[in-house]
């Protein structure tokens, strides 16, 4: 068994079903120990969260990346229990296998090669591991950048280990995620007997010519680098529990998944003035869970695609689609951000996956990059 595929097993073997760590963070504290990593724990609320760093002078090269798996779904439908890591196929099956132990372990190993052959690099190195990435994520990757900036420190190249190839391996990288803004709306009507509807104020009635118009709306074409910013209802809720009455209040939770083309600002003041135009009496509670961020260029991004097709012979797309990730938390502190892992296809799934030659081959790109970033003249 490959060192590689070794930790990968370690780490699904500890049932780490979010926000618990199951140990994780601790055995790749002790692992990196021997290559003059200090651990250093930034645990808030509930979540265990380590900032791995390695001293040195220079630019700062961060690996990100999460310990805990979603929840495992039904036992009986794996083939296999989900922490009990199996070797089937050609793949190494178990929860957190592609998302993401699978691509910490590719890191671990690509780390120690490096170090190996060049063991003082004109950089330093750091790995931040937060065990809140699949729950609220809270108190994970956004604790340990407060706790960072607090003292002036800064990440230049930030490599996300997230799974973001989709039929094979390095097929695609991103470099940029789209921001989503959360909405809770409540319309406020009056009750009333659906017989003397003049004596009430249907909120239903209310809001439908609005929320028609906010879903039809098209809120422009993306560009460039980001598909078209999207709204989806995701819940509406309203009735008092009978037929002949109109209910008092009508609940509407919606989200956006917006490109650069917008700011949440922009569209909160967009969707207020709607509903205003519509008469729609109504309160707003607003969430932003994601600023939209892209690094459009840089040392980050060359040396990734650079190494991706070194290994595998594909040149990557580059993509801002899917959901967020914690790149969402360290982009916006100044650092370039590429988020390059193994095959999504399994993730979050039963029988999650890996393919066992893709994770040998992750490691060997993980390493390409860090030698042209971190040894460029070699
Ligand atoms: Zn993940």
């Amino acid at each position: 068994m490959t060192p590689t595929l070794a930790l990968a097993c370690a780490l699904i073997e500890r049932p780490s079903v979010t926000p618990d760590d199951a140990g994780c963070q601790r055995l790749l504290g002790e692992r990196l120990r021997t290559l003059g990593f200090h651990a250093e724990s930034i645990d808030a609320g509930g979540v265990t969260n380590t900032w791995l760093s390695r001293p040195g002078h220079g630019p700062l090269f961060c690996f990100a990346g999460h310990t805990d798996v979603v929840p495992t779904g039904p036992l009986a439908d794996w083939n296999s229990p989900p922490f009990v890591p199996t070797l089937r196929d050609g793949r190494l099956h178990g929860r957190g296998a592609a998302d993401m132990k699978g691509g910490i372990a590719a890191f671990v190993t690509a780390l120690e090669r490096f170090l190996d052959a060049h063991p003082a690099p004109a950089a330093r190195i750091a790995l931040l591991i937060t065990s809140d990435e699949e729950g609220p994520a809270v108190d994970g990757t956004r604790r340990v950048i407060e706790h960072l900036q607090a003292r002036g420190e800064t990440i230049d190249w930030c490599l996300v280990g997230e799974p973001s190839s989709t039929a094979q391996l390095g097929d695609t990288l991103r470099h940029g995620r789209r921001g989503s803004l959360n909405a809770t709306l409540r319309v406020r009507g009056v009750q009333g007997h659906v017989a003397y509807p003049d004596r009430a104020r249907n909120p239903i009635h209310a809001a439908l010519p609005a929320l028609l118009e906010l879903c039809s709306r098209v809120w422009d074409t993306g560009n460039a680098d980001f598909p078209p910013t999207s709204f989806q209802i995701s819940s509406i809720n309203a009735g008092a529990g009978a037929t002949n009455v109109i209910p008092g209040q009508l609940e509407v939770r919606f989200n956006l998944r917006f490109s650069t083309e917008w700011t949440a600002d922009a569209l909160q003041a967009v969707i207020s003035e709607l509903l205003a135009r519509h008469g729609v009496e109504a309160s707003i509670d607003w969430q932003v869970s994601a600023l939209p961020f892209l690094t459009r260029h840089g040392a980050l991004l060359d040396a990734a695609r650079e190494s991706v097709r070194a290994v595998t012979g594909l040149d990557p797309e580059l993509s801002t689609a899917g959901g967020t990730s914690d790149g969402r938390f360290i982009a916006p502190t100044g650092a370039q951000v590429v988020e390059l892992g193994p095959i999504n296809a399994s993730i979050h799934q039963i029988d999650e996956w890996v393919g066992i030659d893709d994770l040998e081959r992750l490691s060997v790109i993980y390493e390409g990059i860090l030698w042209r970033l971190l040894a460029p003249a070699r």
